[in-house]
């Protein structure tokens, strides 16, 4: 069975189409600047060199049109046409608490997430958007979706309420969703698998430190907590994303610099997390790690606000789980920055007995079990793949569907 992935963003697209028999990927591409001058698309097959398209894209209909000429190029492509594929996978930000599991696309659905809009008013559009777009180029074909919103739909009201008045999460449904759910549930799953940890038991923290960075606890995969609450803006200190604040900074800077509260969450959004901590170097760790070895002050402070972070919500997830048996991590960070691992894991996690084996955690973007053989607490490197998670569970719903 052959599966396409879209990853539709406001003005991007990734696609990935999977041979799941092998679960190879067959080829990858991005699309950028759709609906802007420059549109190009960049199409990767592995041993080949890169298929570049550069044209005016005026929507993600052309957008999806050019993947398809891409895909079926008589020289780059890697199928000869679209009936080669089976179905389609996208990913969708946000399913409100409608959606715990991923979906075949009907009209309903697509309804709902329409509704949904104002949850995510940047992503969810676009999403939508994809979905048509596939619908139109590929009549016919299956459409599924998995949420980002998905796995935290297993957490419970004391998780997922926020303390405010309870008629907000009745009307308004207000409450905590969490976000890269795609990740944090095929990682944790890949945790139990690759530790040997009891499936009905197991409690996993993932860390997923990207540009957006997360952390979820989970008890036999199903979610406990997770940090990114009504919208992926709260929790870890991220690229550019401040995380956790006092809400009364905002009106406190609302007055200050005659902001409107649209304006302070752009400051909170595009120019806090280690870019506004380092006073501007980079949203880019390796950038922010480059001006701490050089002696900037302000990077050093960004590096370990960001580690101590982190460490308070592994701590503060160890309660809510009562203990805790692995610990992961993913991500463009997670997955590269064997620093951020350690000192994470040293200065902060001893007390729960972790142990990390420098020589083990000497690598990056492997699954490793990088913790010492002594330690209390397995840790791993282990790289997600949101893809493949999208593929998966397409690949379920479209066997359900024929049996
Ligand atoms: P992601 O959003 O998962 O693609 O992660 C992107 C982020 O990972 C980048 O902004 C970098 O800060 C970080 N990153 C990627 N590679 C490395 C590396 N080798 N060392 C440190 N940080 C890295």
């Amino acid at each position: 069975m052959k599966v396409l992935v879209i990853n539709c963003g406001s003005s991007s697209l990734k696609y990935q189409i999977f041979d799941m028999d092998t679960q190879d990927v067959l080829c990858k591409g991005l699309v950028e600047r759709i609906g802007i001058d420059g549109s190009v698309l960049t199409h990767k097959v592995p041993g080949k060199d890169d298929y570049v398209i550069e044209t005016p894209m005026k929507d993600h209909q052309v957008a999806v049109e050019l993947v398809i000429k891409a895909i079926t190029d008589p020289v780059h492509g890697v199928i000869k046409s679209t009936d080669e594929i089976d179905a389609i996978g996208h990913r969708v930000v946000h399913g409100g608490q409608k959606f715990a599991k991923s979906v075949l696309i009907t009209e309903e659905v697509k309804e709902a997430l329409v509704r949904c809009t104002d949850l995510a008013p940047l992503h969810n559009p676009a999403n939508i958007i994809g979905i048509k777009a596939c619908e139109a180029a590929m009549p016919g074909k299956p459409n599924c979706g998995t949420f980002d919103t998905a796995f935290g739909m297993g957490m419970e009201p004391k998780a997922y309420m926020y303390g405010i008045p309870e008629e907000y999460y009745e009307q308004y449904e207000v409450r905590r969703y969490g976000f890269h759910g795609a990740s944090h549930d095929f990682v944790s799953h890949r945790a139990i698998e690759i530790a040997g940890l009891d499936p009905e038991k197991a409690k996993v923290i993932v860390c997923h430190l990207g540009n957006g960075a997360s952390i979820s606890a989970s008890i036999g995969g199903k979610c406990v907590d997770s940090s990114m609450g009504l919208t992926p803006l709260e929790g870890l200190i991220m690229g550019t994303r401040s995380g956790d604040v006092d809400p009364g900074v905002m009106q406190y800077l609302c007055h200050k610099l005659d902001l409107d509260i649209d304006g302070i969450l752009g400051v909170l959004n595009k120019k806090s997390g280690v870019l506004g901590l380092s006073g501007g170097v980079s949203s880019d760790f390796r950038d922010v790690q480059n001006a701490a070895d050089n002696g900037n002050k302000k990077a050093e402070i960004a590096l370990e606000a960001y580690r101590y972070r982190v460490a308070k919500y592994i701590g503060a997830y160890a309660a809510a789980m009562n203990g805790v048996d692995c610990i992961c991590f993913t991500a463009g960070l997670g997955e590269n920055d064997k620093l951020t691992r350690k000192e994470i894991c040293d200065q902060y996690l001893g007390y729960l007995g972790v142990k990390i084996d420098d020589k083990r955690n000497d690598v990056r973007g492997k699954e490793t079990l990088i913790s010492a053989d002594d330690s209390k607490v397995k840790v791993y490197l282990l790289p997600t793949n949101e893809e493949l998670k999208i593929a998966l569970d397409t690949v379920k719903i479209i066997e359900e569907m024929n049996k």
